[in-house]
């Protein structure tokens, strides 16, 4: 509990969607979002498309990925890609360039959970082996397919989707956190090298998104409910629930020129969980 909670009206906030910034930011821009078929990469290949964005949607759930590319329309398109495996984050990489003549935004943002709530005896090498062999390695390849094209260009940026647990302690299981650590370490090297050729690396880590496929909750609509009220009363911005759109958002200050200036950042999207909590450092 924060020193400066009061008992004043606590925020909420607007309904916030992808057409109340449909403001061309990202016109041109040609944009890859790994993980795009669902949750956060979805709403995030809305919000670039409204945007101006040519969208590739990289995904392994073909279905899912296709219908939401095509909900788009023009300029948007799916493509399936396992971010595990190098040859397949070689082709989405090089396709993309054959396709538009360049790559401006790549956003690897796929990701798998292990088993949120497990202590360490309860986490296995198998729990690590899944959440590295995509969140590490997906962002590993991501990073250096899109930099091999990005470089020589003298342009381009480069984003992660890590978590708030690399702020947060005690937030995820071992393995997850670990993986998302690594994530925000691969961000900050990178950022240092790629500077000079005008490539910016950064990273945006979201507090819980109730409404996404990695949601750790498997009843209904009551569970749901009442998770929804637990995090409302969470943060600084009590009343409102993290959703996917709020991390758009913040992928898209980040991918625009507007943050020509910004690298080497994990942005913070948890509603100043991290600030309120007393059991941080
Ligand atoms: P989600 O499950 O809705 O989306 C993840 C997407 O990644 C899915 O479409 C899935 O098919 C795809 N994916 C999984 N393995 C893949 C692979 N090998 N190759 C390509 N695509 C693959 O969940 P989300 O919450 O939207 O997750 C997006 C990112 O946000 C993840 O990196 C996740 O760790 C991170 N994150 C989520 C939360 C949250 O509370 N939801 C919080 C912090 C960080």
């Amino acid at each position: 509990m924060s020193r400066f909670s009061s008992s004043s009206t606590p925020y909420k906030s607007n309904v916030i969607c992808e057409d109340t910034f449909r403001d061309l930011r990202l016109e041109g821009k040609v944009a890859i979002i790994t993980g795009g078929a669902s949750g956060i990469g979805a709403s995030t290949a809305r919000l670039f498309h409204a945007n101006g964005a040519k969208v590739i949607i990289a995904d392994i759930q073909d279905e899912l990925g296709r219908s939401t590319a095509e909900k788009l329309g023009e300029n948007a398109y799916f493509v399936h890609c396992d971010v595990s495996k190098e040859d397949d984050v070689r082709d989405l990489v090089d396709a993309a360039v054959a396709r538009h003549g360049k790559l401006d935004i790549m956003y690897n943002n796929a990701g798998v959970l292990d088993k949120p709530l497990a202590g360490i005896l309860e986490s296995t090498k198998s729990d690590l082996d899944k959440v590295v062999s995509v969140n590490v390695v997906g962002a590993f390849l991501g990073a250096k397919h899109a930099a091999r094209v990005m470089i020589p260009r003298r342009k381009g940026c480069i984003l992660f989707t890590a978590s708030a647990c690399t702020s947060i302690a005690g937030l995820s299981s071992h393995p997850y956190t670990a993986s998302k650590y690594a994530i925000w370490g691969l961000a900050r090297n990178l950022a240092a090298e790629v500077g000079e050729f005008g490539v910016r690396v950064n990273c945006v880590s979201p507090y819980a998104v109730l409404s996404t496929g990695m949601t750790p909750i498997s009843g209904g609509a009551a569970e749901v409910a009442q998770m929804e009220e637990m995090v409302s009363e969470i943060g600084n911005l009590k009343g409102h629930i993290l959703k996917a759109e709020d991390v758009a958002m913040a992928a898209l200050f980040l991918a625009s020129d507007e943050a020509h200036y910004v690298s080497g950042l994990n942005l913070l999207v948890d509603g100043g969980f991290s600030v309120v909590n007393p059991s941080l450092p």
